[in-house]
This record gives C-alpha cells, sequence and structure tokens, in this order.
C-alpha cells in the first residue's frame, strides 16, 4: 500500500462565538491507494471530499486517525515537516488551475523546482522537457489568461508534474472544462499512469469521471464507501 487512511474523524467548529456547534464532516474514513493506481472520491457539493483531500495533503490535521503514506505516519506531522514532505511526495491539481497570473506557462512550470533549489540550467532543461511532453511547448512564454482553459490545466498538471512526486491528488480536475476538453485531460492522466507510473487520487462530483479510475470510492455526507467501477476486471 502507497497510502493506508486509518478512522479518520474531522469536525468543524461552526457559528457565533458562544453559540458555537461542531459538525462533524468526516466520519471515520478508512481506505487505501496501492502504488499506481489511479483512485478516485465521488460524491456531491459539500460531502467531505475537498477536507479529505487537505487532510491526506497535510494541510488540515484530523481530530483523530492515522495516515501513513510510504511507511511514513504523516498525521502526526508538524506544519514544517507537512510542507517538506509536500514538496518531496505530492504533485495538486485544481478545478480552477490556480496559477500565477504574473507568471508565463513555463515559469509557472518552473516554479516547484525554484522552491527546491535546482540550478538554472538544469530547471531550463527539465521543463522544456516536459512541457514538450505534454504539448505545451508552442505556448510556453504564454501568461495564463493568454491560454484556454485546457491549456491552463495542461499547466498545471506539467506544474504538478515537474518534481517528479509519485502521488498527485487532484481537486475536480475537470470541473471547470467542457467535456471535449475534460476527455483529453482525462487521457493525459491515464497516460502519465501508464508511462510514468503515477498514483492519482482524483476527486469529483462527476460519476462518469469517477468511474475512469481503477477503484472508485463514494462519500456521502462525511461517510465513505467504495463501489464498483464498470472497466475492473
Ligand atoms: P466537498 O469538497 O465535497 O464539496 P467540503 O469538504 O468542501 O465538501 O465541505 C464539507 C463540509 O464541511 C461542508 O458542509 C462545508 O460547509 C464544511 N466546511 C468545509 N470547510 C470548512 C471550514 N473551514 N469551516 C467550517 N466548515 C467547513
Ligand atoms: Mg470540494
Amino acid at each position: 500500500m502507497l497510502i493506508t487512511v486509518q478512522d479518520i474523524n474531522h469536525s468543524f467548529l461552526i457559528g457565533r462565538k458562544g453559540k458555537e456547534s461542531n459538525v462533524p464532516v468526516l466520519k471515520n474514513i478508512s481506505f487505501s491507494v496501492k502504488q499506481g493506481e489511479i483512485v478516485s472520491i465521488v460524491g456531491r457539493s459539500g460531502s467531505g471530499k475537498s477536507t479529505l483531500l487537505h487532510i491526506l495533503a497535510g494541510f488540515l490535521k484530523p481530530d483523530s486517525g492515522e495516515i501513513v503514506v510510504k511507511d511514513t505516519v504523516t498525521s502526526v506531522f508538524n506544519e514544517q515537516q507537512s510542507a517538506q514532505f509536500r514538496l518531496e511526495n505530492y504533485g495538486f491539481i485544481f478545478q480552477n488551475f490556480q496559477l500565477m497570473p504574473g507568471l508565463t506557462a513555463f515559469e509557472n512550470v518552473e516554479l516547484p523546482l525554484k522552491l527546491k533549489g535546482m540550478n538554472r540550467h538544469q530547471r531550463k532543461d527539465k521543463v522544456q522537457q516536459l512541457m514538450k511532453h505534454v504539448g505545451l511547448q508552442s505556448v510556453q512564454d504564454h501568461y495564463p489568461n493568454e491560454l484556454s482553459g485546457g491549456q491552463q490545466q495542461r499547466v498545471s498538471i506539467a506544474r504538478a508534474l515537474i518534481t517528479d512526486p509519485p502521488i498527485i491528488f487532484a481537486d475536480e480536475p475537470t470541473g471547470s472544462l467542457d467535456s471535449e476538453t475534460e476527455q483529453e485531460v482525462l487521457e493525459l492522466i491515464q497516460t502519465l499512469n501508464d508511462t510514468r507510473d503515477i498514483t492519482f487520487v482524483i476527486i469529483t462530483h462527476d460519476d462518469e469521471v469517477a468511474q475512469r479510475a481503477d477503484r472508485m470510492y463514494r462519500m456521502h455526507d462525511g461517510i465513505l464507501t467504495e463501489e464498483g467501477v464498470p472497466n475492473a476486471v
């Protein structure tokens, strides 16, 4: 197992001071992800999917439960340890791309390598090679607002990939794309899984997108259950 999640619980304190109530959002969640799998988590808006992803990635501490990634217990990390582990192990893809508007496509993809301290020459080679691989060479000097939605999502996928993370978390990666572009992005994810053995955890409200995964879990009011997918043999 690459990721093992055991009995995660999480509540949010909501409401006015003195009248707060504790609202449980994740209830006894357990699941696992094998090396090289594409696993999807599907569920309606508000069911707790993004909260689970934030906890998996260490942005948020669970109230209880344990997360083990690559034989390391990550749920006990402090903020600095979480940040370091993320930089070494995770890439992220979001619905709204979250590209830096003041940086070109090339510079957006380059940014994580700068954060890791790689030198300029090595960065340039690596970014150029990857941009070619995902079909972005011709637009590498464009700013995000000069790119289509599909191109922006390709840039954000390249940015997620540039540090060679073993795991990519995607939160509604096709949520703001038309259906044709959605297919392209899903095919790119499949290709990256096949050719680079990257493990994907994809969160979506869309059953069709979820069913493209190797395995699928459904989130309903903070409870997670596994369901079969049509393409599983
Ligand atoms: P999903 O991603 O499935 O749409 P979320 O995980 O974003 O669901 O939200 C699950 C529930 O938790 C929702 O009811 C939402 O309002 C609540 N919630 C999410 N983040 C917070 C927060 N920071 N404070 C309070 N409630 C939150
Ligand atoms: Mg969400």
